[in-house]
């Protein structure tokens, strides 16, 4: 039977692990979690059935799943499990990551025989509660075709590439997210500033040619409620749009719009807390225009 690992059990981690632990429950198999506080994987196991694991430990399993905050932690963690991998294993990380350090994590693993995919997760602490994530892959396909069945937090899940392009692509993605949540901020500060109710200008927008995922959903639940509920905080957004930036820099693309991204959301990150949701990058746009969006 089947024994999945899951690395991470943060925001996002935590829900798609149960997923695991529901589809190991159904399919006779076994879903083991490991996380840096212990104190959660326990937690997790007395809620969703999962296994509570040391590193070495979860390193035996067939599939291991990855998500956290950088690649960085991914090399560290990788690290602290690398002498106990079997050959046959894949790991599929889930971490918005950097393309290169897939390239580089995808070499040193192979050496122990086992196979690198960069499988980063679009879709919000909502989409892996309800287990309809969007999945990007790079990688080996025949390797993505092997875990398939595995994704058990997946809505909809596309190969793009080679190892590193599942990366790319959800850079890139953040990026349009972060242009389009500051763009329509931009927007609704002028109207407030010129006087016109933000409320039915949203509604407008809305039904108009101008909207965006931002418009529709992030700033109407989020921004003009005052709440900036943190389910994605806003320093991973400001590390996404660097490593679009880095991506568009490499492919020697140009892309000026993409690229002041990074600037916007590493200042917005240092004057309102890296810690607060993303959406709260919009009480900088609020504080260069003086007025609240409201
Ligand atoms: P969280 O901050 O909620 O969780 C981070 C996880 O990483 C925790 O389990 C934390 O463990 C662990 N961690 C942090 N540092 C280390 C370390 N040095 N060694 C081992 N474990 C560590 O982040 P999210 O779940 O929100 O984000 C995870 C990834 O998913 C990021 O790359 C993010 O960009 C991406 N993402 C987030 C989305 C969202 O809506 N939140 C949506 C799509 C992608 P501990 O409990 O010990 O702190």
């Amino acid at each position: 039977s089947r024994t999945t690992a899951f690395l991470g059990l943060g925001a996002m981690g935590a829900p798609m692990a149960a997923h695991l632990a529901r589809h190991a429950r159904e399919t006779g198999g076994r879903a083991l979690v490991w996380n840096r506080t212990g104190a959660r994987a326990d937690a997790h196991a007395r809620e969703h059935g999962s296994e509570s694991v040391t590193l070495p430990d979860a390193a035996q399993a067939d599939v291991i799943f990855s998500c956290l905050p950088t690649s960085r932690e991914v090399d560290e963690v990788l690290t602290g499990l690398e002498g106990g991998l079997r050959p046959g294993t894949v790991w599929v990380d889930c971490t918005s990551g950097h393309p290169e350090a897939a390239r580089r994590q995808s070499a040193r693993l192979s050496e122990r025989g086992v196979t690198f995919l960069d499988a980063p997760v679009s879709g919000g602490t909502a989409g892996a509660q309800a287990g309809t994530l969007t999945v990007m892959v790079g990688g080996d396909a025949a390797a993505l075709e092997g875990v398939r069945a595995d994704l058990a937090f997946a809505g909809k899940v596309v190969h793009v590439g080679g190892v590193g392009a599942g990366f790319a692509v959800k850079a890139v993605n953040n990026a349009l997210l972060a242009v389009n949540l500051w763009a329509a901020g931009e927007g609704l500060a002028a109207l407030a500033r010129a006087g016109v109710d933000v409320a039915p200008a949203l509604e407008v927008i809305n039904a108009s040619s101008g909207r965006s995922n931002a418009s529709e959903n992030l700033i109407g639940q989020r921004v003009l409620t005052r709440e900036f509920p943190v389910t994605f905080q806003l320093g991973l957004l400001a590390k996404d749009a660097g490593i679009a930036a880095d991506v568009v820099r490499a492919a020697g693309a140009s892309a000026p719009v993409l690229m002041q991204a990074e600037a916007l959301f590493r200042a917005a990150a240092t004057v309102v807390g890296a810690g607060e949701d993303h959406t709260a990058a919009l009480r900088l746009v609020e504080q260069m225009n003086d007025k609240e969006i409201r």
